[in-house]
């Protein structure tokens, strides 16, 4: 199954989950003795309102310039964000030198292409892939506790406007 991530929602469709993101992240907070903070809580509502890939300007971006709870400064951005991980609401993975990050709770395992031409990123799901990691592992003696997965390249509508391109030339 491949999906464009970029413009669908939940099309991997979702795991069921006992708790919200929100009751989730406060498990881990009061087990660490500490409570939740206005911006965390603005953050955790705006990040789980719709599955996309982000990375922190882009959602510093998207964030009300004055919210309910202030200005959230960047720094405050990185620390939550680390945070989401930490308590594993949100995966992250490393892209161009940037950290990229997505939900986890509750969305099903999945992996990437990525088109270094428009910058999209597609999901898609394998079970062979998944196969081959565990023999792989079993093979060096490893526990699995995770993994990353990118397949780099040209998604299929940036192949067909650079033939249009180069045919445009063409009749030059
Ligand atoms: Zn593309
Ligand atoms: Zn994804």
């Amino acid at each position: 199954m491949l999906v464009d991530r970029m413009t669908s929602d939940f099309s991997l469709g979702s795991v069921e989950v006992a708790l919200s993101p929100l009751q989730r992240f406060e498990e881990f907070l009061q087990s660490r003795g500490k409570r939740m903070t206005k911006p965390q809580k603005l953050l955790i509502e705006h990040v789980f309102s719709r599955h996309d890939h982000f990375d922190a300007d882009t959602l510093m971006e998207q964030l009300p310039p004055k919210g309910a709870a202030g200005r959230i400064g960047r720094a405050t951005v990185y620390r939550t964000l680390n945070k989401f991980v930490e308590a594993g609401l949100l995966r992250s993975f490393t892209l161009d030198g940037r950290a990229v990050y997505e939900h986890d709770y509750g969305y099903p395992q999945h992996d990437h292409l990525h088109c270094t031409q428009c910058q999209r990123l597609f999901e898609f799901q394998s079970d062979q892939l998944m196969t081959l990691r565990d023999a792989v592992a079993r093979e060096n003696r490893f526990r699995v506790t995770g993994h990353r997965f990118i397949i780099s390249g040209i998604c299929e509508n940036c192949q067909k406007s650079r033939r249009r391109t180069h045919r445009k030339l063409d009749m030059i």
